[in-house]
């Protein structure tokens, strides 16, 4: 019997994926979902954490700053 070695994946890199469904870009962050879905509330609500690449990132900030400053406005 040849002892068959599985190949694992070695740990120290993690492959940590954007959780917006179309993006392939890697993650930079990792947020609260709660947090991620005002910005995309398409995600599922799935996992806990979210990982959003820099673009989307930039997106989210972007969105919840509208929304904050959305939130003085009277209207
Ligand atoms: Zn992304």
């Amino acid at each position: 019997m040849s002892a068959s070695i599985s190949p694992r994946r070695r740990g120290d890199e993690p492959e940590e994926r954007c959780a917006v469904t179309d993006c392939p870009e890697p993650a930079v962050r990792s947020l609260a979902r709660s947090e991620v879905r005002k910005a995309f509330p398409k995600l599922p609500e799935e996992p806990r954490r979210a990982n959003l690449c820099r673009a989307h990132y930039r997106e989210f900030k972007k969105a919840t700053r509208e929304a904050r400053t959305l939130g003085r406005l009277d209207w």
